[in-house]
């Protein structure tokens, strides 16, 4: 992430940056000075994108089709213009939201460091309000699953009447009717990482260096000026970055805020702002947990990227990219013509 001016309880995040992990694969080069033949290694997806990191929302995307995925982030200009104004309404909505618990404030940062202070300014800011039984919103998580660094923000996590800690996703539609079960699969799968990311947290096993070394950021960077005024505001006093890190360390742990017991999503349509359904959502940890690590297998360029099995090519008939799709092409052509296991999940 780009020093600069950001909001301090910013939307939904974006991937960013390279996250050097091995790859399993290897191409041969010709190395014409010496006339040889050598072995190079490939570069995995993270690394051919510059990425440090994922954000839940890439992998849950990537539920629905894989190679749909991969065609947003190389043509986005491609996306179906009525497709990203329910994306833009929807993240308003969630401005919207947000700004109905708390207020927003800009700070302008100097560093990477200064960038992720931020995320864990907001993080630190909300778990007095859950220790205390509130309701948050726009909650910052961060974890690891399979060597890979994972980031989200939970819509909104509050105490039921029962004293159940429950998380509540909101999904805005433009149809005025539930999703279909694929969407909806796509969704708890969502939560479920939410979940995941979110237990681990408060469990403390979020170690400080766990997210120094995966997103390489710096623990002595001294943090700009805003975010030390900031942070003092809010009654932390802090001046390097690993001063941070160790205060959300110690606040999670210390906390004891327990885990997430429910997971529900509520569907709305856009224009009336009517509810249209909510859903309740199992956690299967293994489910999760092995869905999780077929998809990141893609990212580690462990398999090829897969487009969407035969059952479900009815996906296509909606995607912007299918026109131009190789996956499409290629089943078109037979299924000899595939590389790649058989997607499983
Ligand atoms: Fe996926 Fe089908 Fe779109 Fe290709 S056309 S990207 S397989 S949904």
């Amino acid at each position: 992430e780009e020093p600069g001016d950001h909001a301090l309880d910013s939307g939904k995040p974006n991937s960013s940056s390279d996250l050097p992990l091995e790859s399993l694969k290897t191409v041969l080069t010709e190395d014409s000075a010496a006339g040889k033949v050598k072995r190079k290694r490939a570069q995995t997806p993270l690394e051919k994108y510059y990425l440090k990191y994922l954000c839940v929302t890439d992998l849950s995307t990537q539920s629905w089709c894989e190679q749909q995925m991969v065609y947003g982030r190389e043509l986005p200009q491609l996306q179906a213009p009525e497709t990203v104004v329910l994306l833009n309404t929807g993240k308003s909505i969630h401005l919207a939201r947000e700004l109905e618990v708390h207020d927003v404030v800009r700070v302008h940062t100097t560093s990477r460091e200064d960038s992720w202070a931020i995320k864990i300014l907001n993080l630190l800011s909300v778990i007095p309000v859950l220790q205390a039984g509130g309701c948050v919103r726009e909650l910052p998580v961060f974890g690891v699953i399979e060597d890979v660094f994972l980031t989200g923000i939970i819509d909104e996590l509050c105490y039921s009447a029962t004293g159940e800690l429950e998380l509540r996703e909101l999904k805005t539609r433009g149809q005025p009717f539930m999703p279909s079960g694929a969407q909806k699969k796509r969704d708890y799968f969502q939560v479920c990482l939410y979940k995941y990311i979110f237990d681990a947290m408060v469990q403390g096993k979020l170690k400080p260096d766990v997210i120094t070394s995966h997103i390489q950021l710096r623990p002595e960077q001294p943090l700009g000026s805003q975010i030390r005024e900031h942070a003092q505001k809010v009654g932390f006093m802090v001046t390097c970055f690993a001063d941070l890190l160790e205060l959300m360390y110690l606040n999670l742990t210390l906390s004891d805020i327990p885990g997430i017991d429910c997971l529900k999503i509520e569907y709305s349509h856009q224009e009336s702002n009517t509810l249209l359904g909510t859903e309740v959502v199992r956690f299967e940890e293994e489910t999760v947990l092995e869905k999780a690590q077929y998809y990141l297998a893609y990212w580690k360029g462990q398999r090829e990227v897969q487009g969407v099995e035969i059952e479900e090519a009815w996906k296509c008939q909606s995607c912007s990219y299918s026109e131009i799709c190789d996956w499409r092409k290629k089943r078109a052509e037979g299924p000899e013509q595939r590389s790649g296991p058989k997607k499983s999940k």
